[in-house]
């Protein structure tokens, strides 16, 4: 079982939010779970980095706002798989240095071995009569030295075991980091790392790449209508046919909420457009069954902004593009697939 985040006792907890709520309003942020969040972890002192950046902020005599609380947030509360990461480090440290100590330990009863050979044939040379209690000797110290050598392996056995766990742990904390818990699509980091990539290899072919952007239509009266948990089938619903779209090196993202982005390495617009194209019209087609009352909900539709990344463009600056061709057509009536590129 990982450690609970915050362990504290039901006082101190009250104690931190007795705290935390006199710089809530000095700094006009609004009570929500994010500032909140952020504030108690920067009163309860449990999180020093972020009471650093904190204190840096407040000594340059700026105040906090919404904006740098949620950054905060995303850099300093929200990474809790840092600290497993962490965790993890120190623990293969730990291995190395015992296992150091193993290799030093049989290290040292090897050079006693070979000195008492190295004794033995000088004490042969100068007294042949003694070589019954020599090989007494010789028998003892090969004993000392096996025994030190079966430890040695018993010991390299059970770090590599232990090893071998916590590789598959880090492998496990690495992927959730980058994964979005409800669909298994990227998370925005996730996403970020994947652009890394594929920009890299890309090189000056960067802007070949395309970007996709999808926002379900008036989700919320779909939560509103029909209830969250509905709300995020269809979530996963819009992840699946994502999934089943993409191929190759594209990356899928989940981007928010109900926002999605997919990146089109080495594709023209048009290809973009038809991918995009494909997944509004799986939506348009899709049933999804009401949990109880066997009634099915058919007109689920989303919105797209394709755009296709410029010449010394970042990756900003091409999402912000297709999110504006995407607000185009939420303004021209939703159910379509809007391009930032001159047709
Ligand atoms: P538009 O067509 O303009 O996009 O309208 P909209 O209602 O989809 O857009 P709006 O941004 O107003 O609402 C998005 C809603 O998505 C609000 C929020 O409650 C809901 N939402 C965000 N994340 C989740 C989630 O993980 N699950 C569920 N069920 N709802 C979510
Ligand atoms: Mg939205
Ligand atoms: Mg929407």
């Amino acid at each position: 079982m990982p450690a609970m985040r915050y362990e504290e006792s039901p006082q101190t907890s009250a104690e931190y939010l007795r705290l935390t709520l006199p710089m809530i309003a000095e700094h006009h942020l609004g009570a929500n779970p994010i500032n909140y969040a952020v504030l108690y972890e920067y009163v309860s002192g449990n999180n020093p980095d972020l009471k650093s950046a904190i204190d840096k902020q407040l000594g340059s005599g700026s105040k906090l706002d919404s904006e740098i609380s949620e950054q905060l947030f995303k850099s300093h509360v929200m990474p809790a798989n840092a600290s497993r990461l962490e965790k993890l480090q120190n623990d293969i440290l730990a291995i190395v240095q015992s296992l150091e100590v193993s290799v030093s330990e049989a290290d040292q009863e090897a050079s006693r071995f070979g000195e008492s050979l190295s004794e033995c044939g000088e004490k042969i040379q100068s007294d042949p009569v003694s070589v019954a209690s020599m090989v007494q000797e010789l028998i003892k110290h090969t004993e000392a030295m096996q025994s030190s050598n079966t430890k040695l392996q018993a010991a390299l056995d059970h770090h590599a075991q232990e090893a071998k766990a916590l590789r598959e742990q880090l492998q496990s904390a690495r992927r959730e980091a980058v994964t979005d818990a409800l669909t298994g699509l990227l998370n925005r980091s996730g996403f970020d790392a994947a652009v890394d990539d594929i920009l890299s290899d890309a090189g000056e072919d960067d802007h070949r790449s395309c970007l996709v952007m999808l926002d379900i239509d008036r989700f919320k009266r779909v939560n509103d209508t029909y209830g969250h948990l509905f709300g995020d089938r269809v979530i996963k619903l819009v992840a699946e046919v994502l999934r089943k779209t993409v191929k190759g090196k594209d990356a899928a993202a989940r981007f928010g909420g109900e926002e999605f982005v997919v990146l089109l390495p080495d594709t023209p617009v048009a290809g973009a457009l038809s991918v995009a194209e494909n997944i509004r019209k799986a939506i348009e087609r899709a049933r999804i069954w009401r949990a109880n009352g066997g009634e099915t909900i058919d007109n689920l539709t989303l919105s797209a902004g394709v755009a296709q990344m410029r010449e010394g463009e970042s990756i900003q600056e091409l999402l912000e593009r297709a999110d504006q061709a995407l607000y185009k057509s939420k303004e021209g009536g939703r159910n379509r697939v809007t391009s930032a590129e001159p047709v």
